[in-house]
């Protein structure tokens, strides 16, 4: 780790899943649930939890790199306009927690794709953006970076709509 974590973003993301309702009880690091990373106040503790588990490097990656597109303390534009759902859908993405098997490793036997069956690992990206089963019924995320830009609203709720419709989609499929 060469980076200073933000620890201000591990708080931001706690108070926004409290806030949203969303579900952490499956989220990998429930060793410690995010409600006491609240007092831990330092990311260090939540990238060390990932360093422990192997699998969790590419969550770990994720994390990382989209750290700095986030202002922590500040409401952001697109919670004022999107609607709950909406939002809801961001920040599960935004922050590795939607129900994928790259996110929820404990929960899955194998990685690959539910949906293409390929030898594709069922990450956010690929089912958002790539992958070819879910692009003959449903939308998909046209540049999955798009998702952690706060620029075009119009364009971010477009892709809350997208997220909810694919969320649905992949959680019909048997693992
Ligand atoms: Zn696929």
């Amino acid at each position: 780790m060469t980076e200073k974590p933000n620890s201000l973003w591990a708080e931001e993301i706690a108070k926004l899943c409290e806030e949203y309702e969303i579900d952490t009880t499956e989220f990998p690091m429930k060793k410690e649930p995010l409600n006491q990373l609240i007092n831990n106040k330092s990311i260090i503790n939540i990238i060390d939890k990932m360093n422990e588990e192997s699998t969790q490097k590419s969550k770990k990656e994720h994390w990382i790199k989209r750290k700095d597109n986030i202002k922590p303390g500040v409401r952001q534009e697109y919670m004022c306009r999107l609607g709950r759902k909406q939002c809801g859908a961001i920040i599960r993405v935004r922050s590795s927690m939607m129900v994928t098997k790259t996110n929820m490793p404990g929960k899955f036997n194998n990685r690959n794709c539910r949906m293409c069956k390929r030898d594709m690992e069922e990450t956010q990206e690929h089912i958002l953006q790539h992958c070819e089963d879910i692009r003959k019924t449903t939308q998909q995320i046209q540049n999955y970076e798009d998702i952690f830009k706060e620029e075009d609203i119009e364009n971010l709720k477009k892709a809350a709509n997208i997220i909810i419709k694919i969320t649905e989609t992949v959680e019909d499929r048997p693992q």
